[in-house]
């Protein structure tokens, strides 16, 4: 019955403003297999635990907001944690959507992508039902890449290309960190691959900070960017230019 998979949600949020169009209610989802360490949401990392609810019950709760959304744009956003990991829950939540005409988006760092048939089988029901994926590429480079975040890239480029394939709106996303992500080469190589992407929409530059520091800390973690602040702004700039941001907007 369409509704009734199960998604683990860490928590939500009735009126965002800078996870898609307009005002929108926001799912975070809980669980992920990257450990980036700008990471300002770790409580989202551990996969089995947050609160176990039906695509029905969230979509119910969120449609409460639909004046708003009409009003502004805006609609419904999963973000995480990664929702990719809760595609049966997605793919139900988003049908409702759908079905009462509202605008969804999902918020992925695409991590965990892959080509087996049966995730691609539910990946290819989600994007029917999907008007935007929001992507994060955290560095190009992949052997930074690693040890930004534990992973490697491979997959996140390959799910840029799937969506590219399947001509699914993106806005690529990238978090400027001094001495992390803003070496211009890097930069451009960036741009270079974003511009093989004729379904970008929008590329965002978004300044590292540090408001999440708190929560490695509560969780007992160390913080593993201690000292690096936020990019001054003739680097915000220089990553603008670099990215071709303006042409976008
Ligand atoms: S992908 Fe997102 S939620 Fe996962 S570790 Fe990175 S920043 Fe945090």
């Amino acid at each position: 019955m369409t509704g009734s998979a199960i998604g683990r949600v860490h928590s939500v949020e009735s009126m965002g403003t800078v996870d898609g169009p307009g005002i929108r209610f926001i799912v975070f989802m809980q669980g992920c297999l990257l450990r980036c360490q700008f990471c300002h949401n770790p409580d989202t990392w551990k996969i089995g635990t947050g609160t176990e609810r039906t695509a029905q019950e969230v979509f119910y709760e969120a449609i409460q907001y639909k004046e708003f959304w009409d009003a502004s744009g805006g609609g419904i956003t999963v973000s995480g944690g990664e929702p990719l990991l809760h595609l049966d829950f997605l793919i139900d939540l988003f049908t409702l959507c759908k079905e009462a005409g509202v605008h969804t988006t999902i918020d992925s760092c695409g991590g965990c992508f892959s080509r087996s048939p049966k995730f691609i089988d539910k990946m290819d029901r989600l994007l029917a039902v999907t008007d935007l994926i929001m992507l994060d590429i955290k560095q190009i480079n992949p052997a930074k890449h690693r040890e930004l975040t534990t992973r490697p890239n491979a997959p996140i480029l390959d799910f840029a290309h799937y969506l590219r394939d399947h001509e699914q709106p993106i806005w690529i996303r990238h978090v400027l960190i001094p001495t992390k992500t803003d070496d211009p080469q890097d930069l451009t190589d960036l741009n270079t691959f974003i511009e093989t992407l004729p379904n970008v929409e929008r590329v965002e530059v978004l300044p590292y900070h540090t408001m999440g520091v708190y929560k490695w800390k509560e969780l007992g973690l160390e913080y593993p960017l201690e000292g690096i602040n936020a990019p001054e702004s003739p680097v915000v700039e220089m990553a603008n230019e670099l990215l071709g941001t303006a042409k976008y907007n």
